[in-house]
């Protein structure tokens, strides 16, 4: 556990997930930062509306409960500033605009989350941005990937679906000595498991969706950068008018107090899920980087603090319809999308379509599992169910 990092003050995380983006003094004593609705700040005389010189101005640059959280956010990340935006995927998206210019070049990981992938096809490209797919696994060898041209290289470690672990400091060394940004889709890393800045990083980018809110119940994205790349960001974010609503840097702020405690149980939940899947005769491969066995484990063990509750199985080459029956038993599992929920979720998924630079073979159907909070024994049951279905009728 990444227990011994000082976030803020040269408190332990655990310590700063409790503290960060609170002043209870501030707010006759209540505990939590409330929830400021609102759009016109009043100004107390001319003088001052001429100036500006004051904390807030506007609702949409930021309230006294969205900068609670980015100052939060950007203290547990250990980056210089946070910009907030509605969704993940529009932290990524303003994340790529800000770098996006005509004739520019961008480096993008095969394995990336691949709605990204959709933003550069049908916006980057519109812009005139080339963009190259790279081999996540290239490591320092992307230094030869990188042109006079290149304006930034997106990193997702590990890959989205398939669980690449990309080598991030060697990497970013490529990158630095070129002059070249990095920034990375830490979602599963959260700011807890993969210290982002101390491994080389400029922006990091969190799905604030996923385990800082934690419950499932509000969508939010969050951009971290450096100094250099927070005036970058900052000038993009503030044109397009990018916010996040009150309500939800609430619920992202109640989820941080208790982020350590829930990230804790996902990865021994999930590891245990992973090593017990490994065992079973239906499954060929688990990509779980905290399992010995698996891809990347030698540079997660390296680089990571610890393991979400997010990985992917390769089932034995069952037919479609044997994988709708195992699915279609669980009861507890859910099938949906988005993940780090206190749920246990599952769904199939094929990026066979996807890959550009790579390419993706499985020798069977592919499974993403969430591991959420339930008990462990409930969830082999549950998928002994679910194995029990696939094996029924029709087993190839
Ligand atoms: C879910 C997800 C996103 C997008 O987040 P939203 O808040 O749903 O827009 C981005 N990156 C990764 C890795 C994700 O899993």
């Amino acid at each position: 556990m990444g227990t011994d990092e000082e976030a803020d003050g040269g408190f332990g995380v655990e310590t700063s997930l409790t503290r960060l983006g609170r002043n209870p003094r501030a707010y006759s004593g209540f505990v939590n930062t409330p929830i400021v609705r609102g759009s016109t700040v009043l100004f107390p005389d001319a003088e001052t509306l001429e100036s500006r010189d004051v904390e807030y101005t506007y609702g949409r640059p930021s309230n006294p409960t969205t900068r609670a959280l980015e100052t939060a956010l950007a203290a547990l990340e250990g980056g210089a500033r946070t910009f907030l935006t509605p969704s993940g995927l529009s932290a990524i998206a303003v994340t790529l605009l800000t770098f996006a210019e005509s004739g520019g070049h961008m480096l993008i990981a095969d394995s990336v989350y691949q709605p990204t992938r959709r933003f550069a096809a049908r916006v980057l490209k519109r812009l005139g941005v080339e963009v190259e797919y790279y081999d996540p696994l290239i490591g320092s060898r992307i230094a030869a990937q990188i042109r006079q041209n290149t304006k930034l290289v997106l990193t997702e470690s590990p890959g989205s679906q398939t669980f690449e672990i990309q080598d991030i400091p060697a990497i970013c060394r490529a990158a630095r000595g070129a002059g070249v940004p990095v920034a990375i889709d830490n979602t599963w890393g959260t700011p807890l498991y993969f210290r982002a800045f101390a491994h080389g990083v400029n922006i990091s980018i969190q799905s604030a969706t996923k385990y800082i809110v934690g419950h499932a119940d509000a969508l939010l994205g969050a951009v971290t950068c450096d100094e250099p790349a927070a005036a970058a960001v900052a000038s993009t974010h503030e044109a397009l008018g990018l916010c996040a609503n009150s309500e939800d840097c609430f619920l992202a702020l109640r989820g941080l107090r208790t982020l350590a405690v829930r990230m804790e149980r996902h990865w021994r939940s999930g590891l245990a899920m992973a090593e017990w899947l490994a065992s079973r005769p239906e499954v060929a491969k688990v990509l779980h980087p905290a399992l010995p066995v698996a891809p990347g484990h030698e540079l997660w063990k390296r680089d990571f603090r610890g393991a979400a509750g997010l990985f992917s199985i390769i089932l034995k080459p069952y037919p479609k319809k044997a994988v709708h029956r195992m699915l279609n038993a669980l009861q507890i599992f859910g099938m949906g999308y988005s993940w780090g929920g206190f749920e246990s979720l599952i769904v199939p998924f094929d990026c066979t379509a996807a890959r550009t630079a790579t390419v993706w073979k499985p020798e069977g159907p592919a499974l993403r599992l969430h591991i959420g909070l339930e008990d462990v024994d409930d969830l082999k049951r549950d998928l002994e169910r679910g194995f029990a279905a696939l094996a029924g009728n029709g087993t190839v």
